[in-house]
């Protein structure tokens, strides 16, 4: 993680996952245009990973048919790793084709949620997984590969989802040849006891192969779900800008933890982000233009940054000059 401008690397990388997770779920599409314009305004903010979009077919999924031009547009800003989400060997071919820089694959915590959600089973997902590694290995070796486990602090199907076998997953997905493992609040049901305890024994058996901290904001435990697994000893997480998205089985429940709030939260304790907040707050105009009616969250954007302030990145230019 080094930042273009000569400023010393950030402490945490932010994913910035609000062109896919958070246009997935709505109901309007955005359009192309305006993804181009919104990612570029990200990329100024100072965020140096973005997870543009999904390669699925655009028959099930029409908010990302334009999937391989956003990657090409994205590609164009620099030092912006683009990560695009793949469920599966074709939806991989299709990204690294279109030039992706990192590829995501969600792998289900619990058996339930993936015969529900992609129709395999776990062991089934863990070998398409392999197929994906072995595709990359091939054509595309220096693309790394991730696979974050779905509802891994709970499931709306399953209810409680074993710590047990989430560990066993993580474990099996780093022997299938994945560069990370993450865990993923899919739902907005774990809370920070629970997500520190599963992050440090996961973090036990896979060590510096641990991902990204995926959580969502669903009940109003996302960012001390963050604080918990930043204390555990991630130093990757997930968030979406304006908290866009949502959870299609909790109608009303807003979506992932709002990636302006998770800046001030880490810049105010000291940790670097290398991400603007104020910048964020500003950009949100991008949204409401383009997304008229949908519902954008976030505490930052009401209350403004307190007076007094002092970011801890250097480099990041907050507030007006
Ligand atoms: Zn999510």
């Amino acid at each position: 993680m080094v930042l273009p401008d000569g400023a010393s690397s950030p402490d945490i990388l932010i994913s910035e996952c609000g062109p896919r997770d958070g246009l997935q779920i709505l109901s309007q599409i955005m359009p192309t245009e305006a993804k181009k314009r919104w990612i570029a305004a990200l990329h100024a903010a100072g965020l140096r990973e973005i997870e543009v979009c999904s390669f699925v077919p655009a028959k099930l999924m029409p908010q990302m048919a334009d999937a391989a031009e956003i990657v090409a547009f994205a590609s164009t800003l620099p030092g912006l790793t683009v990560l695009a989400l793949v469920p599966n060997l074709r939806g991989a071919e299709a990204a690294l084709a279109a030039g992706a820089h990192k590829l995501t694959i969600p792998v289900s915590g619990s058996e339930e949620h993936s015969l529900a959600n992609v129709r395999r089973t776990r062991a089934e997902m863990v070998e398409e997984v392999r197929r994906i590694v072995d595709y990359r290995n091939a054509h595309a070796p220096h693309v790394p590969v991730e696979a974050n486990i779905s509802v891994a602090f709970g499931c709306t199907i399953a209810g409680p989802v074993s710590e047990d076998e989430v560990t066993r997953l993580c474990v099996s997905l780093v022997e299938a040849g994945v560069d990370d493992s993450g865990l993923s609040d899919t739902t907005g049901m774990g809370n920070p006891v629970q997500v520190k305890r599963l992050f440090t024994r996961v973090i036990g058996e896979i060590g510096e192969k641990i991902g990204a901290a995926h959580m969502h904001n669903t009940r109003g435990l996302g960012l001390a779900n963050v604080l918990a697994a930043y204390e555990a000893g991630v130093r990757i997480f997930d968030s979406s800008h304006a908290g866009l998205g949502g959870c299609p089985h909790a109608p009303g429940a807003s979506g992932n933890v709002v990636t302006e709030d998770l800046v001030f939260m880490f810049e105010a304790m000291g940790v670097k982000t290398g991400v603007d907040a104020a910048s964020l707050v500003r950009s949100r105009a991008i949204l409401s233009e383009t997304l008229p009616g949908a519902e954008l969250y976030g505490m930052l954007a009401g209350a403004g940054l307190p007076k007094g302030y002092r970011p801890a990145s250097p480099g990041v230019m907050h507030g007006q000059p």
